[in-house]
């Protein structure tokens, strides 16, 4: 993909939108590649995440926010522990994640925001997650209906799904919350 560095200006500003958000600077990164070598999914991205740091620092928005990266990372803070330069760079996934939904630039095969969606408006409805609901909007809304179907029978057996949803009181405080890290994202 033919790409070229950003102006300083656009660079600074971009890792400062960056630094807003998360509070971790990217201009740190010494590129050791620590972080890559320890992602437990980085077989799984289109760029590993030192790639992204470093495309980050160039201001390379457009191949930041596009690529898979960003979506595949589990926040599983592997990378952060081990970054000899103190970056939390699992902050700055969540961060670019939601620069990219700022922009509207959500790459359309990827089920993982799409999941956060669903997932926050059960937790949302119910006060907890119904796991059955769950599976089916997520199924229907990403074009594979029937994905796992065959499951579903010895997951009932096995009383590890139920088919009524289970609620818990979600009460004014979880939707206050909600409403406050919204607030926040858009910012
Ligand atoms: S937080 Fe994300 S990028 Fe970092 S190691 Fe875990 S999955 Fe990989
Ligand atoms: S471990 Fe830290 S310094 Fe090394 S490449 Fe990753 S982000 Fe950069």
């Amino acid at each position: 993909m033919k790409c070229s560095i950003a102006s300083d200006k656009f660079r600074r500003k971009f890792a400062e939108q960056i630094e807003e958000i998360c509070g971790e600077r990217i201009s740190l990164c010494y590129q050791c590649g620590k972080c890559s070598a320890g992602c437990p999914v980085a077989y799984a991205m289109d760029y590993l995440p030192s790639q992204i740091t470093r495309f980050a620092q160039l201001g390379l928005i457009d191949k930041v926010m596009k690529s898979s990266t960003i979506w595949i990372c589990a926040s599983c803070q592997t990378c952060s522990v081990r970054c000899p330069r103190g970056i939390d760079l699992a902050k700055v996934m969540d961060a670019l994640r939601i620069l990219a939904k700022r922009k509207g630039i959500v790459p359309k095969e990827q089920i993982a925001p799409l999941f956060d969606g669903i997932f926050l408006g059960s937790i949302e409805k119910y006060g907890r997650l119904n796991e059955l609901s769950l599976i089916t909007k997520l199924n229907m809304a990403s074009g594979r209906p029937f994905k796992d179907v065959s499951l579903l029978p010895i997951m009932l057996k096995k009383g590890k799904i139920k088919l009524k949803p289970q609620k818990s009181n979600p009460g004014k405080e979880v939707r206050y919350l909600m409403r406050k890290v919204e607030k926040l994202e858009s910012k």
